[in-house]
Order: C-alpha cells, then structure tokens, then sequence
C-alpha cells in the first residue's frame, strides 16, 4: 500500500523517533507547528479516526499513553493539545490514523 506512515512504521522511509514498540510508533513531525510536534502512529494501518472500531479500538487507547508519557519526556507541565485531524474538513493530509502532540507554547482555542 502507498501510505508514507505505513512506510515509516516499515523503516522505508526515515524519521526522527521519539518512541516505538510492537504497536506504537511516534517521530518528530516534518514541519512543526510548536516547539514540540510529534505524532503519534499505530504500525498497523488505520485509516482515520471513522475506522475506528470494537475490533482495533485498543491501539487508541495505547496512543494515549504513549501521548502521556511523550508528555511527560518533553516537560509539558503546563499542558499541550492532542489532535486527530479527521477527513477533509478535519485537514486531515495523511490517511494514517495519527495523533499530533503539540506542546511548549500556549495553543488558541478555537483552532483555525
Ligand atoms: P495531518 O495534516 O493531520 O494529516 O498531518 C500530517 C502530518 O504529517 C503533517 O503535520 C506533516 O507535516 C507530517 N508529515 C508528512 N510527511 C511526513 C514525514 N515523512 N515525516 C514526518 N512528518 C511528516
Ligand atoms: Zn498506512
């Protein structure tokens, strides 16, 4: 399959890591939108957010603890933003189920 995330959680294409395991891959987002961008993938391909289902729903709640801990690594004490662009309307750009963790300076609420 033609997907760039497939092919980073493959090792085919490069990326700076920030963690890895069996399931779980993040790395440092290509062009950073705040002083701490890293996303946050499943190896195993998930379209979007809407794929989501009974079946693979574990691997969500295992990107939030990867997102936690990544948290935690990067000193965000005083907060950071968890977004899971979703379809067009969503900005969503790579259709790879991925969290973006963005931290280290105040984030605006509502986004753009
Ligand atoms: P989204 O627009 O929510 O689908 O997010 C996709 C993100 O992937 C964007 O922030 C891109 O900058 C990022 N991105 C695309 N290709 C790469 C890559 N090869 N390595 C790291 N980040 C990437
Ligand atoms: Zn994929």
């Amino acid at each position: 399959m033609d997907c760039v995330f497939c092919k980073i959680a493959k090792g085919e294409i490069p990326s700076k890591k920030a963690y890895e395991d069996d399931s779980v891959l993040a790395f440092y987002d290509l062009d950073p939108k705040a002083p701490v961008h890293i996303l946050i993938i499943p190896k195993r391909h998930i379209e979007s957010v809407m794929e989501i289902t009974p079946e693979n729903s574990g691997i969500v709640a295992h990107l939030f603890e990867v997102a936690a801990k990544l948290a935690r690594e990067n000193n965000l004490t005083e907060g950071f933003r968890l977004v899971a662009n979703t379809g067009k309307d969503g900005g969503q750009t790579v259709p790879h189920l991925h969290l973006h963790l963005l931290g280290g300076r105040s984030m605006k609420w509502p986004p753009g």
